[in-house]
Protein backbone atom coordinates (compact mmCIF):
# COMPACT_ATOMS: atom_id res chain seq x y z
CA UNK A 1 0.00 0.00 0.00
CA UNK A 2 1.39 3.54 -1.12
CA UNK A 3 1.76 5.64 2.10
CA UNK A 4 -0.16 9.34 2.09
CA UNK A 5 0.65 10.29 5.16
CA UNK A 6 1.45 13.91 5.49
CA UNK A 7 5.45 14.23 6.12
CA UNK A 8 6.50 16.35 9.30
CA UNK A 9 9.22 18.49 10.05
CA UNK A 10 12.46 17.74 11.73
CA UNK A 11 11.41 18.47 15.67
CA UNK A 12 12.88 18.36 19.06
CA UNK A 13 10.29 16.38 21.33
CA UNK A 14 10.93 16.75 24.86
CA UNK A 15 9.54 14.09 27.15
CA UNK A 16 9.40 15.40 30.67
CA UNK A 17 8.82 11.95 32.90
CA UNK A 18 11.10 10.27 30.34
CA UNK A 19 11.58 7.14 32.69
CA UNK A 20 7.68 7.24 33.43
CA UNK A 21 6.02 4.11 32.92
CA UNK A 22 3.81 6.05 30.78
CA UNK A 23 6.59 7.07 28.48
CA UNK A 24 8.26 3.70 28.58
CA UNK A 25 4.88 1.60 27.72
CA UNK A 26 3.03 4.02 24.92
CA UNK A 27 5.39 7.05 23.92
CA UNK A 28 8.31 5.76 23.29
CA UNK A 29 7.47 2.73 22.07
CA UNK A 30 5.06 4.92 19.82
CA UNK A 31 7.36 7.02 18.79
CA UNK A 32 9.51 3.98 17.36
CA UNK A 33 7.37 2.79 15.23
CA UNK A 34 6.34 6.12 13.36
CA UNK A 35 10.64 5.96 12.90
CA UNK A 36 9.93 2.37 11.97
CA UNK A 37 7.20 3.62 9.25
CA UNK A 38 9.47 6.52 8.01
CA UNK A 39 7.61 9.19 10.01
CA UNK A 40 10.91 10.85 11.72
CA UNK A 41 12.86 12.52 9.08
CA UNK A 42 16.26 13.44 9.84
CA UNK A 43 17.21 15.64 11.78
CA UNK A 44 14.02 14.85 14.61
CA UNK A 45 15.37 13.80 18.01
CA UNK A 46 13.45 12.67 21.32
CA UNK A 47 14.93 14.01 24.81
CA UNK A 48 14.13 12.12 27.38
CA UNK A 49 13.64 14.69 30.80
CA UNK A 50 12.94 13.11 34.19
CA UNK A 51 14.40 13.06 38.19
CA UNK A 52 16.89 10.28 37.67
CA UNK A 53 20.17 11.68 37.23
CA UNK A 54 21.83 9.36 34.14
CA UNK A 55 23.50 10.10 30.69
CA UNK A 56 22.12 9.51 27.68
CA UNK A 57 24.05 6.01 26.98
CA UNK A 58 22.43 4.35 29.92
CA UNK A 59 18.90 6.16 28.94
CA UNK A 60 19.16 4.73 25.47
CA UNK A 61 19.14 1.48 26.91
CA UNK A 62 16.41 1.82 29.00
CA UNK A 63 14.22 3.27 25.91
CA UNK A 64 15.52 0.11 23.99
CA UNK A 65 14.06 -2.11 26.57
CA UNK A 66 11.12 -0.45 26.65
CA UNK A 67 10.50 -1.31 22.82
CA UNK A 68 12.01 -4.41 23.38
CA UNK A 69 9.13 -5.16 25.80
CA UNK A 70 6.34 -3.03 24.55
CA UNK A 71 7.32 -2.44 20.93
CA UNK A 72 4.88 -5.19 19.59
CA UNK A 73 5.58 -6.77 16.49
CA UNK A 74 7.27 -4.19 14.62
CA UNK A 75 9.67 -3.91 16.95
CA UNK A 76 10.93 -7.83 16.08
CA UNK A 77 10.18 -6.71 12.37
CA UNK A 78 12.06 -3.42 11.71
CA UNK A 79 16.15 -4.11 12.82
CA UNK A 80 16.34 -0.41 13.37
CA UNK A 81 16.24 -0.33 17.19
CA UNK A 82 20.36 1.24 17.26
CA UNK A 83 19.37 3.80 14.60
CA UNK A 84 16.74 5.09 16.18
CA UNK A 85 18.03 5.05 19.86
CA UNK A 86 21.08 7.23 18.29
CA UNK A 87 17.88 10.09 17.72
CA UNK A 88 17.13 9.84 21.45
CA UNK A 89 19.09 12.00 23.94
CA UNK A 90 18.78 12.53 28.15
CA UNK A 91 18.56 15.25 30.60
CA UNK A 92 18.30 15.10 34.09
CA UNK A 93 16.25 17.99 34.76
CA UNK A 94 13.94 19.22 38.37
CA UNK A 95 10.94 20.30 37.60
CA UNK A 96 10.56 22.33 40.93
CA UNK A 97 14.22 23.42 40.91
CA UNK A 98 16.70 25.23 38.95
CA UNK A 99 18.68 22.22 37.74
CA UNK A 100 19.12 20.53 34.42
CA UNK A 101 17.31 23.37 32.84
CA UNK A 102 20.21 25.47 31.49
CA UNK A 103 21.68 21.95 29.73
CA UNK A 104 18.40 20.94 28.49
CA UNK A 105 18.12 24.17 26.85
CA UNK A 106 21.44 24.27 25.44
CA UNK A 107 20.38 20.80 23.60
CA UNK A 108 17.53 22.54 21.79
CA UNK A 109 17.86 23.48 18.41
CA UNK A 110 17.03 26.58 16.60
CA UNK A 111 14.63 26.35 13.39
CA UNK A 112 12.32 23.78 13.99
CA UNK A 113 9.31 22.36 15.88
CA UNK A 114 9.73 22.21 19.62
CA UNK A 115 7.15 20.06 21.25
CA UNK A 116 7.18 19.26 25.00
CA UNK A 117 5.41 16.38 26.61
CA UNK A 118 4.09 16.49 30.23
CA UNK A 119 4.27 13.06 30.98
CA UNK A 120 4.38 14.03 34.63
CA UNK A 121 2.39 14.19 37.25
CA UNK A 122 -0.73 17.10 36.80
CA UNK A 123 1.07 18.52 40.40
CA UNK A 124 4.34 19.51 38.00
CA UNK A 125 2.74 21.19 34.96
CA UNK A 126 2.75 24.67 36.13
CA UNK A 127 6.36 24.18 37.28
CA UNK A 128 7.52 22.92 34.03
CA UNK A 129 5.35 25.70 31.89
CA UNK A 130 6.49 28.41 34.46
CA UNK A 131 10.58 26.83 33.94
CA UNK A 132 9.96 26.32 29.82
CA UNK A 133 9.31 29.96 29.73
CA UNK A 134 11.45 31.84 32.78
CA UNK A 135 14.83 29.28 30.93
CA UNK A 136 14.04 30.25 27.57
CA UNK A 137 13.23 26.96 25.96
CA UNK A 138 10.03 27.87 25.09
CA UNK A 139 9.55 30.15 21.99
CA UNK A 140 5.86 30.84 19.71
CA UNK A 141 6.25 28.02 17.79
CA UNK A 142 6.35 25.51 20.79
CA UNK A 143 4.01 23.04 21.74
CA UNK A 144 3.48 21.20 24.87
CA UNK A 145 1.52 18.51 25.73
CA UNK A 146 -0.46 17.55 28.56
CA UNK A 147 -2.11 14.16 29.92
CA UNK A 148 -4.92 13.79 31.76
CA UNK A 149 -6.63 13.76 34.48
CA UNK A 150 -6.84 17.50 33.29
CA UNK A 151 -8.02 19.00 37.04
CA UNK A 152 -9.94 17.11 39.29
CA UNK A 153 -13.07 18.97 39.61
CA UNK A 154 -14.47 22.35 37.99
CA UNK A 155 -12.54 24.78 39.88
CA UNK A 156 -9.25 22.56 39.71
CA UNK A 157 -9.59 22.51 36.18
CA UNK A 158 -9.94 25.77 35.65
CA UNK A 159 -7.48 27.00 37.97
CA UNK A 160 -5.01 24.17 35.94
CA UNK A 161 -6.08 25.65 32.77
CA UNK A 162 -5.39 29.48 34.16
CA UNK A 163 -2.14 28.22 34.94
CA UNK A 164 -0.87 27.12 31.67
CA UNK A 165 -2.66 29.87 29.76
CA UNK A 166 0.46 32.37 31.77
CA UNK A 167 2.97 30.66 29.86
CA UNK A 168 1.34 29.34 26.53
CA UNK A 169 -1.59 30.44 23.95
CA UNK A 170 -4.49 27.90 23.52
CA UNK A 171 -3.02 27.06 20.23
CA UNK A 172 -0.11 25.77 21.73
CA UNK A 173 -1.81 23.51 24.32
CA UNK A 174 -2.24 20.11 23.46
CA UNK A 175 -4.49 18.14 25.65
CA UNK A 176 -3.85 14.32 25.04
CA UNK A 177 -7.24 12.23 25.49
CA UNK A 178 -5.97 9.37 23.22
CA UNK A 179 -9.74 8.00 22.59
CA UNK A 180 -9.67 10.52 20.27
CA UNK A 181 -6.25 8.90 18.83
CA UNK A 182 -8.37 5.78 17.87
CA UNK A 183 -8.76 4.87 14.56
CA UNK A 184 -12.20 3.78 14.83
CA UNK A 185 -13.35 7.10 16.43
CA UNK A 186 -11.79 9.24 13.44
CA UNK A 187 -13.64 6.72 11.18
CA UNK A 188 -16.70 7.25 13.24
CA UNK A 189 -16.21 11.14 11.76
CA UNK A 190 -15.53 9.76 8.25
CA UNK A 191 -18.50 7.98 8.21
CA UNK A 192 -20.78 10.22 9.36
CA UNK A 193 -20.03 12.65 7.01
CA UNK A 194 -18.39 11.37 4.42
CA UNK A 195 -21.16 9.07 3.12
CA UNK A 196 -24.38 10.01 2.08
CA UNK A 197 -26.20 6.95 3.83
CA UNK A 198 -26.17 7.83 7.23
CA UNK A 199 -26.58 11.21 8.36
CA UNK A 200 -30.02 11.89 7.33
CA UNK A 201 -30.88 9.33 9.53
CA UNK A 202 -28.89 10.36 12.13
CA UNK A 203 -31.53 11.75 14.79
CA UNK A 204 -34.01 11.19 16.83
CA UNK A 205 -36.75 10.53 14.30
CA UNK A 206 -34.99 7.61 13.54
CA UNK A 207 -32.98 6.65 15.95
CA UNK A 208 -34.23 4.74 18.91
CA UNK A 209 -31.43 5.17 21.60
CA UNK A 210 -27.21 5.20 21.27
CA UNK A 211 -25.41 2.69 23.42
CA UNK A 212 -21.46 3.98 24.62
CA UNK A 213 -19.88 0.54 27.13
CA UNK A 214 -16.15 1.25 27.47
CA UNK A 215 -15.71 -2.45 29.49
CA UNK A 216 -12.58 -3.27 31.11
CA UNK A 217 -11.57 -6.88 32.57
CA UNK A 218 -8.85 -5.66 34.10
CA UNK A 219 -9.15 -4.04 37.94
CA UNK A 220 -7.37 -0.76 39.52
CA UNK A 221 -3.74 -2.90 39.43
CA UNK A 222 -1.07 -0.51 41.08
CA UNK A 223 -2.69 2.53 40.50
CA UNK A 224 -5.48 1.79 43.36
CA UNK A 225 -4.33 4.94 45.42
CA UNK A 226 -4.84 7.45 42.28
CA UNK A 227 -8.13 5.84 41.06
CA UNK A 228 -9.85 5.61 44.96
CA UNK A 229 -9.87 9.18 44.49
CA UNK A 230 -10.94 9.21 41.48
CA UNK A 231 -13.35 6.44 40.43
CA UNK A 232 -15.14 5.25 37.10
CA UNK A 233 -16.68 8.84 36.59
CA UNK A 234 -14.10 11.00 36.76
CA UNK A 235 -11.44 8.25 35.21
CA UNK A 236 -13.49 7.54 32.12
CA UNK A 237 -16.85 9.60 31.58
CA UNK A 238 -16.08 12.84 32.36
CA UNK A 239 -13.26 12.36 29.53
CA UNK A 240 -13.63 9.66 26.96
CA UNK A 241 -17.27 8.61 27.16
CA UNK A 242 -17.89 11.97 27.15
CA UNK A 243 -15.83 12.66 23.97
CA UNK A 244 -17.52 9.83 22.66
CA UNK A 245 -20.53 10.70 22.90
CA UNK A 246 -19.91 14.51 21.21
CA UNK A 247 -18.47 12.88 18.28
CA UNK A 248 -21.67 10.83 17.70
CA UNK A 249 -23.92 13.39 18.69
CA UNK A 250 -22.17 16.76 16.95
CA UNK A 251 -23.95 18.41 14.25
CA UNK A 252 -21.82 18.65 10.93
CA UNK A 253 -18.69 20.74 11.27
CA UNK A 254 -18.52 23.44 8.44
CA UNK A 255 -14.95 22.06 8.02
CA UNK A 256 -12.56 19.27 9.51
CA UNK A 257 -10.58 21.84 11.52
CA UNK A 258 -9.67 22.11 14.64
CA UNK A 259 -11.89 25.11 16.44
CA UNK A 260 -14.68 23.67 13.70
CA UNK A 261 -14.92 19.96 15.58
CA UNK A 262 -14.12 20.97 18.89
CA UNK A 263 -17.09 24.19 19.07
CA UNK A 264 -19.72 21.65 17.75
CA UNK A 265 -18.29 18.67 20.34
CA UNK A 266 -18.74 22.18 22.84
CA UNK A 267 -22.41 22.68 22.34
CA UNK A 268 -23.16 19.23 22.46
CA UNK A 269 -21.79 19.05 26.34
CA UNK A 270 -23.48 22.17 26.92
CA UNK A 271 -26.80 20.06 25.84
CA UNK A 272 -26.46 17.53 28.13
CA UNK A 273 -29.69 17.94 30.51
CA UNK A 274 -28.71 18.01 34.14
CA UNK A 275 -28.58 13.90 35.29
CA UNK A 276 -31.55 12.41 36.85
CA UNK A 277 -30.45 10.48 40.29
CA UNK A 278 -33.01 7.65 39.46
CA UNK A 279 -30.89 7.22 35.61
CA UNK A 280 -27.32 6.67 37.72
CA UNK A 281 -25.97 3.02 38.73
CA UNK A 282 -22.86 3.54 40.67
CA UNK A 283 -21.45 -0.07 41.08
CA UNK A 284 -18.07 -1.60 42.86
CA UNK A 285 -16.23 -5.14 42.26
CA UNK A 286 -16.67 -7.74 44.56
CA UNK A 287 -13.74 -10.17 45.96
CA UNK A 288 -14.41 -13.51 43.90
CA UNK A 289 -12.65 -16.66 45.53
CA UNK A 290 -9.52 -16.02 45.96
CA UNK A 291 -9.09 -12.77 43.99
CA UNK A 292 -9.24 -9.52 45.97
CA UNK A 293 -12.56 -7.41 45.70
CA UNK A 294 -12.18 -3.48 45.02
CA UNK A 295 -11.79 -2.95 48.16
CA UNK A 296 -9.21 -4.99 48.88
CA UNK A 297 -6.98 -3.38 46.22
CA UNK A 298 -7.02 -0.04 47.32
CA UNK A 299 -6.46 -1.27 50.36
CA UNK A 300 -9.81 0.97 52.12
CA UNK A 301 -12.45 -1.50 53.75
CA UNK A 302 -14.78 1.38 53.90
CA UNK A 303 -14.20 3.15 49.83
CA UNK A 304 -17.15 4.21 48.45
CA UNK A 305 -15.17 4.60 45.08
CA UNK A 306 -17.12 3.75 42.12
CA UNK A 307 -15.46 1.17 39.43
CA UNK A 308 -18.42 0.84 37.09
CA UNK A 309 -20.88 3.49 36.19
CA UNK A 310 -23.87 3.31 33.71
CA UNK A 311 -26.19 6.06 32.79
CA UNK A 312 -29.11 7.58 30.90
CA UNK A 313 -28.34 10.87 29.59
CA UNK A 314 -30.43 13.17 27.41
CA UNK A 315 -29.84 15.76 24.95
CA UNK A 316 -31.50 19.05 24.61
CA UNK A 317 -31.86 20.10 21.50
CA UNK A 318 -33.67 19.79 17.93
CA UNK A 319 -31.64 17.04 16.69
CA UNK A 320 -31.65 14.14 19.69
CA UNK A 321 -34.75 15.26 22.21
CA UNK A 322 -36.43 12.13 22.92
CA UNK A 323 -33.33 9.45 22.11
CA UNK A 324 -31.63 8.68 25.09
CA UNK A 325 -27.71 7.69 25.17
CA UNK A 326 -27.14 4.97 27.56
CA UNK A 327 -23.25 4.93 28.62
CA UNK A 328 -21.75 2.64 30.99
CA UNK A 329 -18.11 1.51 31.89
CA UNK A 330 -16.55 -0.31 34.47
CA UNK A 331 -13.49 -2.61 35.33
CA UNK A 332 -12.89 -6.31 35.99
CA UNK A 333 -16.11 -6.75 33.57
CA UNK A 334 -16.98 -10.09 31.67
CA UNK A 335 -14.59 -9.09 28.33
CA UNK A 336 -12.36 -6.08 27.15
CA UNK A 337 -14.94 -4.65 25.23
CA UNK A 338 -15.86 -1.45 24.23
CA UNK A 339 -18.12 -0.07 21.26
CA UNK A 340 -20.71 2.39 20.41
CA UNK A 341 -23.85 0.96 19.41
CA UNK A 342 -26.32 3.31 17.28
CA UNK A 343 -30.10 1.24 17.32
CA UNK A 344 -32.45 2.30 14.50
CA UNK A 345 -36.30 2.69 15.34
CA UNK A 346 -38.42 -0.26 14.05
CA UNK A 347 -40.18 0.05 10.67
CA UNK A 348 -43.21 2.19 10.88
CA UNK A 349 -45.17 -0.56 9.47
CA UNK A 350 -44.18 -4.16 8.63
CA UNK A 351 -46.09 -5.64 5.65
CA UNK A 352 -44.88 -8.93 6.96
CA UNK A 353 -47.16 -9.45 9.91
CA UNK A 354 -46.31 -10.27 13.54
CA UNK A 355 -44.69 -13.71 12.42
CA UNK A 356 -42.01 -12.01 11.09
CA UNK A 357 -40.46 -10.90 14.31
CA UNK A 358 -38.89 -6.95 15.54
CA UNK A 359 -35.99 -6.35 13.86
CA UNK A 360 -33.74 -3.36 13.82
CA UNK A 361 -30.94 -1.83 11.84
CA UNK A 362 -27.77 -1.81 14.57
CA UNK A 363 -24.74 0.17 13.71
CA UNK A 364 -21.61 -1.29 15.93
CA UNK A 365 -18.90 0.56 16.30
CA UNK A 366 -16.11 -1.46 17.49
CA UNK A 367 -13.00 0.55 19.07
CA UNK A 368 -12.04 -2.47 20.79
CA UNK A 369 -10.33 -5.05 20.33
CA UNK A 370 -10.61 -5.68 16.56
CA UNK A 371 -11.54 -2.37 15.79
CA UNK A 372 -14.06 -2.16 13.06
CA UNK A 373 -18.22 -1.46 12.46
CA UNK A 374 -20.89 -3.67 11.58
CA UNK A 375 -24.15 -2.49 10.49
CA UNK A 376 -27.10 -5.08 10.94
CA UNK A 377 -29.88 -5.27 8.01
CA UNK A 378 -32.36 -7.22 8.14
CA UNK A 379 -33.34 -9.82 5.11
CA UNK A 380 -35.41 -13.18 4.78
CA UNK A 381 -33.99 -16.14 5.98
CA UNK A 382 -32.81 -18.36 3.12
CA UNK A 383 -35.14 -21.33 2.07
CA UNK A 384 -38.89 -22.09 1.95
CA UNK A 385 -42.05 -21.93 4.53
CA UNK A 386 -42.82 -18.01 4.01
CA UNK A 387 -41.28 -14.62 4.86
CA UNK A 388 -38.92 -15.56 7.83
CA UNK A 389 -36.59 -12.39 8.62
CA UNK A 390 -33.50 -12.33 9.90
CA UNK A 391 -30.21 -9.52 10.67
CA UNK A 392 -26.88 -10.13 9.44
CA UNK A 393 -24.56 -7.96 9.82
CA UNK A 394 -22.39 -6.05 6.86
CA UNK A 395 -18.95 -6.78 9.09
CA UNK A 396 -16.26 -4.28 8.19
CA UNK A 397 -13.27 -5.42 10.09
CA UNK A 398 -10.44 -2.88 9.09
CA UNK A 399 -7.66 -5.20 9.46
CA UNK A 400 -9.92 -7.64 7.01
CA UNK A 401 -11.24 -5.46 4.67
CA UNK A 402 -7.76 -3.04 4.20
CA UNK A 403 -5.25 -5.44 4.35
CA UNK A 404 -2.34 -6.57 6.71
CA UNK A 405 -0.71 -3.21 5.71
CA UNK A 406 -2.90 -0.45 7.38
CA UNK A 407 -2.19 -2.14 10.47
CA UNK A 408 -3.32 1.30 12.67
CA UNK A 409 -1.05 3.47 14.64
CA UNK A 410 -1.64 3.24 18.22
CA UNK A 411 -3.53 6.01 19.09
CA UNK A 412 -0.53 7.92 20.93
CA UNK A 413 1.36 7.41 17.86
CA UNK A 414 -0.45 9.35 16.29
CA UNK A 415 -1.51 11.88 18.16
CA UNK A 416 2.13 12.77 18.71
CA UNK A 417 2.57 13.16 14.85
CA UNK A 418 -0.74 16.10 14.82
CA UNK A 419 1.53 18.01 17.95
CA UNK A 420 4.55 17.95 15.61
CA UNK A 421 1.59 19.26 12.54
CA UNK A 422 0.38 21.44 14.63
CA UNK A 423 -2.89 19.60 14.25
CA UNK A 424 -5.36 20.15 16.76
CA UNK A 425 -8.53 18.35 16.12
CA UNK A 426 -7.70 15.27 17.82
CA UNK A 427 -7.24 17.31 21.10
CA UNK A 428 -9.46 18.74 23.89
CA UNK A 429 -9.85 23.10 24.07
CA UNK A 430 -9.83 23.97 27.75
CA UNK A 431 -13.30 25.35 27.55
CA UNK A 432 -14.08 21.69 26.38
CA UNK A 433 -12.68 20.09 29.29
CA UNK A 434 -14.30 22.74 31.74
CA UNK A 435 -17.67 22.39 30.44
CA UNK A 436 -17.64 18.21 30.80
CA UNK A 437 -16.46 19.02 34.47
CA UNK A 438 -19.24 21.75 35.02
CA UNK A 439 -21.85 19.06 33.99
CA UNK A 440 -19.82 15.74 36.01
CA UNK A 441 -19.44 17.85 39.51
CA UNK A 442 -23.02 18.07 40.45
CA UNK A 443 -23.56 14.28 40.05
CA UNK A 444 -20.19 13.62 41.99
CA UNK A 445 -21.72 15.82 44.82
CA UNK A 446 -25.26 14.44 44.44
CA UNK A 447 -23.62 11.11 45.41
CA UNK A 448 -21.09 12.62 48.46
CA UNK A 449 -24.01 14.59 49.70
CA UNK A 450 -26.22 11.32 49.75
CA UNK A 451 -23.85 9.64 51.01
CA UNK A 452 -24.61 6.96 48.42
CA UNK A 453 -23.05 3.57 48.39
CA UNK A 454 -21.81 1.57 45.00
CA UNK A 455 -24.03 -1.53 44.36
CA UNK A 456 -21.79 -5.04 44.31
CA UNK A 457 -20.88 -6.60 41.46
CA UNK A 458 -19.49 -9.97 40.63
CA UNK A 459 -15.99 -10.04 38.81
CA UNK A 460 -16.52 -11.49 35.19
CA UNK A 461 -20.39 -10.37 35.29
CA UNK A 462 -21.75 -7.31 33.09
CA UNK A 463 -22.05 -4.95 36.27
CA UNK A 464 -24.74 -4.60 38.72
CA UNK A 465 -28.49 -5.76 38.48
CA UNK A 466 -29.23 -2.36 38.97
CA UNK A 467 -27.78 -1.41 35.43
CA UNK A 468 -29.37 -3.87 33.33
CA UNK A 469 -32.56 -2.82 35.02
CA UNK A 470 -31.77 0.72 33.81
CA UNK A 471 -32.76 -0.32 30.60
CA UNK A 472 -35.09 -3.11 31.46
CA UNK A 473 -37.39 0.11 32.95
CA UNK A 474 -37.46 1.44 28.99
CA UNK A 475 -38.09 -2.00 27.59
CA UNK A 476 -34.28 -1.79 25.90
CA UNK A 477 -31.60 -4.39 26.68
CA UNK A 478 -27.77 -3.46 26.43
CA UNK A 479 -25.69 -5.43 24.26
CA UNK A 480 -23.71 -7.91 24.97
CA UNK A 481 -20.52 -7.50 26.59
CA UNK A 482 -18.14 -10.16 24.90
CA UNK A 483 -14.62 -10.12 23.60
P1 LIG B 1 5.40 7.68 36.72
O1 LIG B 1 5.30 7.90 38.20
O2 LIG B 1 5.69 6.31 36.24
O3 LIG B 1 6.56 8.63 36.14
C1 LIG B 1 6.72 9.96 36.58
C2 LIG B 1 7.89 10.60 35.86
O4 LIG B 1 7.99 11.94 36.35
C3 LIG B 1 9.25 9.95 36.09
O5 LIG B 1 9.98 9.96 34.88
C4 LIG B 1 9.92 10.89 37.10
O6 LIG B 1 11.35 10.92 36.99
C5 LIG B 1 9.35 12.20 36.68
N1 LIG B 1 9.39 13.16 37.79
C6 LIG B 1 8.76 13.08 38.99
N2 LIG B 1 9.08 14.16 39.74
C7 LIG B 1 9.91 14.93 39.00
C8 LIG B 1 10.58 16.17 39.22
N3 LIG B 1 10.46 16.86 40.37
N4 LIG B 1 11.32 16.66 38.23
C9 LIG B 1 11.47 16.00 37.06
N5 LIG B 1 10.87 14.84 36.80
C10 LIG B 1 10.10 14.31 37.75
O7 LIG B 1 4.07 8.27 36.10
P2 LIG B 1 3.32 7.81 34.74
O8 LIG B 1 2.47 6.63 35.05
O9 LIG B 1 4.29 7.71 33.65
O10 LIG B 1 2.30 9.01 34.50
C11 LIG B 1 2.70 10.28 34.01
C12 LIG B 1 1.46 11.13 33.73
O11 LIG B 1 0.65 10.50 32.75
C13 LIG B 1 0.56 11.31 34.95
O12 LIG B 1 -0.03 12.59 34.85
C14 LIG B 1 -0.52 10.26 34.76
O13 LIG B 1 -1.72 10.61 35.39
C15 LIG B 1 -0.66 10.29 33.26
N6 LIG B 1 -1.17 9.05 32.67
C16 LIG B 1 -0.51 7.88 32.82
C17 LIG B 1 -1.00 6.73 32.22
C18 LIG B 1 -0.26 5.42 32.35
O14 LIG B 1 -0.69 4.47 31.70
N7 LIG B 1 0.81 5.33 33.09
C19 LIG B 1 -2.18 6.77 31.48
C20 LIG B 1 -2.84 7.99 31.32
C21 LIG B 1 -2.32 9.13 31.91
Amino acid sequence: MVSRVIPVEPFDLVIFGGTGDLARRKILPGLFRRFCDGQMPDGARVIGAARSEMDTAAYRVTVGEAIGEFGGDSAVDCDAVDAFLERVEYQAVDAKGEGGWEALRGLLRDGMVRAFYFSVAPSLFGDIAERLRSFGLADAQSRIVVEKPFGHDLASARSLNATLAQHFDEEQIYRIDHYLGKETVQNLMAVRFGNMLFEPLWNAQFIDHIQITVAETVGVGGRGEYYDKSGAMRDMVQNHLMQLLCLIAMEPPSKFDPDAVRDEKLKVIRALDPIDYHQLVRGQYGPAGDAPGYREDVGDARSRTESFVAMKVHLSNWRWAGTPFYLRTGKKLRARDSEIAVVFKDTPHSIFGPEAGQHRNVLAIRLQPNEGMTLDVTIKEPGPGGMRLIDVPLDMSFADALGPDAEAPDAYERLIMDVIRGNQTLFMRGDEVEAAWAWTDPIIEGWQSRGDVPKPYDPGSSGPEDALMLMHRDGRRWREIKA
